[in-house]
């Protein structure tokens, strides 16, 4: 891996200050999982000269709950919200997102701020510059895209950001917007509906030079949640597609549904149709069947992508039943 200054930020005003002074030639790192993966392909057509640390920030790594719900501090680790009692009552559907990511020695390293903002996992993206040169894509900065000509059967059935078509590969991603929560920066509250962005060049979200995600709310709810991960391998690996679903009730009729799809477009994808469908129904497999088509109804996948279209369908019925049962 090629050199770099490494700060071992005391605060978030001293992280913040380092990145903006920076002028975009530093970034932060928590977990690292990610970012040093990054780092030692050199992927990126500029390397940092600096990389912040985070962990050495003190009281970013608690889960606490309060009358307005659940605070999750950027550096919690994800095994730590797989296993928290407070997470496994209230927001099941989230710690089980958190458990089905990556591997055991993974979650004990990564983060949730860094599960939300990782980078795409496109293997034209990802392509190592020690195997005959990074690939300058668009979303690198280049001017092509060699996914949409190329091989993506992985890729996004709904269509493309700036002519990408990486989708965003989280785990938590889908169960956070499920659950309505908020991300907290060192700038301001973003609706985590809201967060995520693929028009931002290599970054996922819509975070400023600068900005780093200090807190995760999740409102109290009474939903009943549940999360589904498809994926080639179960030992670890990155989602096929996954989602998560938020029910409420007023007896057996539901009163609020949320769905999310992941790993289907370049962002987390809301399912509206499908939601709106399940207001005031009783969850049975025929309306589980039924909102998983709603959900998948303005898919626009190509011929080497049809195949995730019957398995979203499925994998959203699934998980509605999950939640609604
Ligand atoms: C082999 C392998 C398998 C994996 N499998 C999965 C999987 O199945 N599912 C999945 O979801 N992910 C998976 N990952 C991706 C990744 O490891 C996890 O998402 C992890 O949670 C990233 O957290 P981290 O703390 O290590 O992030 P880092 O690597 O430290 O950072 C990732 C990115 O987030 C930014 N960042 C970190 N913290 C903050 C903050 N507080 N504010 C602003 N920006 C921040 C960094 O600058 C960087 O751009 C896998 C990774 C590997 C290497
Ligand atoms: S899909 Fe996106 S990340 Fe992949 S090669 Fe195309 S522009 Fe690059």
């Amino acid at each position: 891996m090629k050199p770099f200054n490494h700060i071992n930020a005391s605060s978030l005003e001293e992280a913040s200050k380092v990145l903006i002074d920076s002028e975009k030639k530093a970034c932060c790192i928590a977990g690292g999982t990610d970012l040093l993966g990054c780092l030692k392909d050199e992927l990126w057509l500029e390397y940092p000269e600096t990389v912040v640390n985070l962990k050495t920030i003190p009281g970013l790594d608690a889960i606490r709950e309060d009358e307005d719900g659940l605070h999750i501090g950027a550096l919690v680790k994800l095994t730590e919200l797989a296993e928290s009692p407070l997470v496994l009552s209230g927001y099941a559907g989230l710690a089980h997102a958190a458990s089905k990511t990556a591997s055991i020695l993974l979650r004990n390293m990564g983060t949730v701020a860094g599960n939300i903002c990782q980078e795409n996992r496109c293997w034209y993206y990802r392509y190592p510059d020690k195997l005959g040169g990074k690939i300058p894509c668009i979303r690198k900065g280049g001017k092509k895209c060699l996914a949409v000509p190329g091989d993506h059967r992985f890729h996004s059935i709904f269509g493309q950001v700036n002519r990408c078509i990486a989708v965003n590969p989280s785990d938590t991603a889908p169960a956070f917007v499920a659950l309505g929560a908020v991300v907290k920066t060192t700038l301001r509250d973003i609706p985590i509906a809201e967060f995520f962005s693929a028009e931002h060049g290599k970054q996922s979200t819509v975070l400023e030079p600068g900005e780093i995600v200090r807190e995760i709310f999740v409102p109290k709810t009474a939903a009943r949640s549940a999360f589904t991960k498809i994926a080639y391998r179960k030992s670890i690996d990155f989602a096929l597609l996954n989602c998560a679903v938020a029910l409420c009730f007023d007896g057996e009729l539901v009163t609020s549904a949320r769905i999310c799809l992941n790993g289907v477009f370049n962002n987390p994808k809301s399912c509206p149709e499908a939601e709106e469908f399940l207001i005031g129904k009783k969850i049975s497999e025929e309306t589980a069947r039924q909102a998983g088509e709603l959900a998948l109804a303005t898919a626009k996948p190509t011929p080497q992508t049809a195949y995730k279209v019957p398995i979203a369908e499925r994998t959203v019925a699934d998980t509605i039943l999950m939640a609604g049962v």
